[in-house]
């Protein structure tokens, strides 16, 4: 398999490209810092020199960061791409009974590439003949490859004759329709000198890649601050909430009770019994009571309760839920629900704000 290589290739090439991007805003703040407008501080050569280290530094701080931030990321995405590549090569499936179509030979199939067709990568399978040495390609599926290029003038496939002089093979295409031609060299005896050893390279590695240590410590800051920066707008947007939350009486079971008791029997409600507490998201816990004015109709009574419980709940951590109140021969029962903790407070106050037609 041809594609996929060892992950320590894809990290050099990730930091070959951090590299480049930091050299690049080094020059930039060393060529292109226009100084007339800054502070005295930073004027003169001194100034000059002091301000550009100032600028490059902080630019490099948020590059090197970010890079560090991606790096994992990229290169996990890249050694997918690759590793996809190989898949797919390695699943395409071969022609069969390829003939020569010069000596009419079984061909032997020598190598399977990935090549581009329609915007699109697709398995092209080379065959030779072991006796004329001819060779075909055909993609998979069984298609014959197709030298032809469409003409970029009239878009009719362009003829082409390939001539050799010496190692030079030079190939011309012509457009039969409208005579449109372009002609290519591929020069056989030439070599490819390697790209050039970067001396500097894995000096300039160490200074703009950043270690693991030095990438988590960027990314758990630049989380903080943004954490933080956030916190400032939510306070700012909901302002009324905060207010409301850091005046919000939280009060133990037991206090639940003492506030209530007196309340209830004032209007009424006799027995006033509270059951488990059940720890959820918070606290909830079952309340039962006795109305004792019998004149009072069901959906009345459990009406006029539930406006009673609201109202003296309102500025306390405690909430009646949803399902309101039960009434059943002169018996009512409920639940209701306690939170604690800073967020869980500013969140309840954040609902009641909501539900304040
Ligand atoms: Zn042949
Ligand atoms: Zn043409």
């Amino acid at each position: 398999m041809t594609n996929l290589r060892e992950k320590e290739y894809y990290e050099a090439l990730y930091d070959k490209l951090t590299v480049e991007d930091c050299r690049r805003v080094e020059e930039s703040v060393n060529n292109n810092i226009d100084f007339s407008d800054a502070p005295e501080e930073f004027q003169g050569e001194e100034g000059h020199e002091r301000g550009r280290h100032v600028l490059s530094g902080l630019m490099l701080y948020f590059k090197k960061g970010e890079a560090f931030r991606k790096k994992s990321d990229t290169i996990h995405d890249w050694m997918a791409r690759d590793r996809a590549k190989d898949e797919q090569l390695y699943k395409a499936i071969q022609p069969t009974e390829v003939i020569c179509l010069h000596c009419g030979l079984t061909m032997t199939s020598k190598s399977r590439e990935l090549v581009e067709r329609e915007g699109q990568e697709r398995v092209l399978f080379m065959f030779k003949c072991s006796n004329c040495k001819r060779a075909r390609a055909i993609w998979e599926g069984g298609a014959e490859w197709d030298p032809r290029n469409p003409c970029p003038k009239c878009q009719t496939l362009m003829e082409h004759t390939d001539k050799r002089v010496g190692d030079v093979i030079t190939t011309t295409e012509t457009c039969p329709k409208c005579k449109h031609q372009e002609s290519f060299d591929f020069d056989l005896g030439k070599t490819y000198p390697p790209e050039p050893v970067d001396p500097h390279f894995e000096e300039d590695r160490k200074k703009y890649c950043l270690s693991n240590e030095e990438g988590m410590e960027y990314v758990i800051q630049q989380d903080n601050i943004e954490r933080l920066l956030n916190q400032i707008k939510d306070e700012k947007e909901n302002k009324a909430a905060y207010d409301a939350a850091a005046k919000i009486q939280t009060l133990s079971v037991a206090q639940l009770q003492q506030l209530l008791n007196p309340i209830l029997q004032k209007a009424g409600y006799i027995n006033f019994a509270l059951g488990k507490p059940e720890f959820m998201r918070g606290v909830a816990i079952e309340f039962a009571m006795q109305d004792t004015k019998t004149d009072r109709a069901s959906h009345e009574s459990s009406k006029f309760l539930k406006k009673l419980i609201e109202e003296t709940l309102k500025e306390t951590n405690w909430r009646l839920m949803n399902e309101g109140v039960t009434y059943r021969l002169g018996f009512l029962s409920g639940r209701l629900k306690g939170v604690e903790g800073e967020e869980s407070l500013l969140e309840l106050a954040k609902k009641s704000l909501k539900n304040i037609p």
